[in-house]
């Protein structure tokens, strides 16, 4: 069905007379300090949630072995989360439209220093337009914006004519196990809408990403015979430097990629953590560092992991002494593949006319060099996968904060997209 502008405007007034009830909602969820591991009161909380609403509730856990069989599930390290994904699921009495998955994350990325912050962290203050908070922005607004624009279409009287599936997923962050076990699980749908803060566009191609560990080994002296010594932190050095010579290549091939062309660095390699050595006056028989590198669609992890495990050591055994002590590289976290979505599909019209609808602009795409669970959807669901969100500032930094006029805007822009694609039906009684 298209929508009718009288019903439109219902739809984008009853999303307006929702919205202090969804930012509650959404500060109550930054509350929850859903950190790798630690996400299951946050689960706990969209769980009753849905219940609530009278989704029909399904709570599972993560089959590692599942997981690791496919070429989409990234290796299970120590940290790895244990929490339970949910997913509440609509059914409409008869289902004459197309279904959707609604899907969003709840895990979160760590706060760095909490002096670096204007709030506390986990203290989900509003000043004029912005909601600051870890999480806020990735995507807790989003989150909430899965639930409310149902709300909205509920407030006055509809649902969707559609099966629709609210999943709420962990390692997003980490891996994208928790979105590939949803998969697993045998969730489809005709088309599935990520709210992630992606600035009021939709996401045309985004990168992989493969994360991984060098562990170096030295030989422990004392200073004084330093010569003689391995010395592991000094070897990490000549090992990232020659990582970067892979990155500038890999930059150097973006030509060859549509629609990554003209990014100016769309490989982004991240030396995110170093240790490595005990003691100031002893030379450092040990250091690891642990990377993050991205790659682009159509290379699959598993190639650009050989790839970087032979670059590494071709490197090391041409160095005098990683020669006698190669470096051992341990793929730890995502194993993710990226993925493209192509235009000219029914899903991203009705996208473009409910964003056009809401915000009275047009809608715009663009691509995104970090993670996305969008890839699951798009590699192995194989639907049309739509990752499109509010606009947001210093996600993954210091004082994350998503816009409040946006988040309105997207969430009336998301309710119409149901609205549309699912098309509507009276509730009874
Ligand atoms: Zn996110």
């Amino acid at each position: 069905m298209t929508l009718d502008a009288p019903l439109r405007d219902q739809i984008l007034a009853s999303v307006e007379a929702g919205f202090d009830e969804q930012l509650a909602f959404t500060q109550e969820m930054i509350r929850l300090q859903s950190l790798r591991g630690a996400e299951h009161s946050c689960q706990d909380f969209v769980f009753r949630a849905l219940r609530a609403r009278g989704f029909a509730m399904d709570r599972f856990a993560m089959d590692r072995t599942a997981i690791e069989a496919h070429p989409g599930g990234s290796p299970w390290s120590a940290d790895h989360s244990d929490a339970p994904i949910v997913v509440g699921t609509h059914y409409p009495q008869q289902e004459t439209g197309r279904s959707l998955i609604l899907q969003a994350h709840v895990d979160v990325v760590p706060t760095g220093p909490d002096t670096l912050w204007t709030h506390a962290p986990f203290d989900p203050v509003i000043e004029g337009d912005w909601l600051y908070g870890r999480g806020g922005a990735d995507m807790k607004a989003g989150h909430a914006a899965n639930l409310f624009c149902l709300d909205a279409l509920h407030r006055i009287g509809f649902a969707p004519a559609a099966t629709v599936h609210i999943q709420s997923v962990v390692e997003e962050e980490s891996t994208g196990n928790g979105a590939l076990m949803t998969y697993l699980r045998g969730y489809q749908a005709e088309a599935v809408l990520i709210p992630e803060p992606e600035e009021e566009m939709l996401v045309r191609a985004n990168v992989g990403v493969l994360w991984f560990q060098v562990e170096l080994r030295g030989l422990p002296k004392h200073v004084r015979e330093m010569g003689n010594g391995a010395n592991a932190i000094d070897a990490a050095y000549r090992v990232i430097a020659e990582l970067r010579q892979l990155e500038a290549e890999w930059n150097a091939q973006k030509g060859n990629h549509e629609y990554f062309g003209d990014l100016d660095h769309p490989i982004n390699l991240n030396i995110g953590k170093i240790e490595g050595g005990d003691w100031a006056s002893s030379v450092p028989a040990w250091c690891r560092i642990d990377c993050r590198i991205s790659l682009y669609p159509g290379i699959t992890a598993t190639e650009a992991a050989e790839e970087i495990r032979a670059r590494v050591e071709r490197f090391a055994r041409a160095d005098t002494f990683l020669a006698n002590a190669l470096p051992e590289v341990t793929f730890n976290g995502f194993h993710a593949e990226g993925y493209v979505q192509p235009p000219g599909t029914e899903a991203e019209a009705v996208l473009a006319r409910a964003h056009e609808g809401a915000t009275g602009d047009r809608l715009q795409s663009f691509v995104t060099p970090g993670y996305l669970d969008t890839r699951v959807y798009a590699l192995y669901n194989r639907i049309p996968s739509l990752c499109y969100g509010p606009i947001s500032e210093n996600i993954h930094g210091f004082d994350e904060r998503v816009s409040l006029r946006s988040l309105k805007r997207i969430t009336g822009a998301m309710a119409l997209f149901v609205a549309e694609w699912c098309g509507l039906e009276r509730i009874e009684g």
